[in-house]
């Protein structure tokens, strides 16, 4: 399971990670939008490090819904209202819980990719986050639930990094990107390789 500790350290991993990305995403962004969701996702993680201090020692669930509640309200754009809502609606999925197991994990995903959905209305193919989160629900979904956690988010890696690929070749139809009609072909998606490294980073602190 992803004990308390784990949680914070993902966190604080996507946190550094984003870092380290923000110039690599604002140019993918740069290629098919505005240019900002480097930035976006670095402004939003360092109000995320601010606040978690003040929720450190509550359950998993407060934690999460404060990484959610932040983001909505820390990022502009599409991605503050969509990764808001699937740390928020996440949490929802675990009432009280102080550890996440695999069964755990995938209600937590079920509500939170619900939440991407629910919110921005994506369809796959539309080249957005949720081309990569849709296929990683199904894998995870997939698994059983006495495997190990870690290896759960292991098997899913490869399955994210195929989706992501996947989303190079596509027409964006939803987003900044689909006013490029054509034009957004040939470029992977912003919001799709942000989704990767979260995942990539919960990989590393299971792992
Ligand atoms: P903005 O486009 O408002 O500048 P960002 O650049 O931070 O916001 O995020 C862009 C990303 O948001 C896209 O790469 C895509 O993955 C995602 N996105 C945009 N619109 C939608 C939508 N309707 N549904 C799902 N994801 C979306
Ligand atoms: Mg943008
Ligand atoms: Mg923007």
């Amino acid at each position: 399971p992803m004990t308390k500790a784990q949680l914070l350290a993902w966190i604080d991993k996507q946190n550094a990670v984003f870092l380290d990305k923000k110039e690599y995403l604002t140019d993918l962004d740069a290629a098919i939008g505005d240019a900002d969701h480097g930035i976006n996702m670095n402004r939003g993680f360092a109000k995320v490090m601010e606040k978690l201090p003040t929720v450190a020692d509550k359950d998993l669930p407060t934690i999460l819904k404060t990484v959610g509640m932040t983001l909505m309200s820390s990022v502009g754009g599409a991605s503050g209202p969509l990764y808001g809502t699937f740390w928020m609606k996440g949490a929802m999925a675990l009432d009280g819980k102080a550890e996440m197991t695999t069964a755990d994990f995938k209600a937590f995903l079920e509500a939170a990719v619900g939440g991407i959905v629910q919110r921005g209305r994506p369809e796959l193919g539309d080249k957005t986050m949720y081309d990569l989160w849709g296929p990683v629900l199904a894998a995870v979904k997939a698994a059983d639930d006495t495997a190990p956690l870690a290896e759960v988010v292991a098997a899913a890696l490869p399955v994210a990094e195929a989706a992501l690929a996947a989303t190079i070749p596509l027409q964006a139809r939803k987003g900044r990107a689909s006013y490029l009609g054509e034009r957004s072909i040939g470029h992977p998606d912003p919001g799709a390789t942000s989704s990767l490294y979260m995942l990539q980073t919960l990989q590393e602190v299971l792992g």
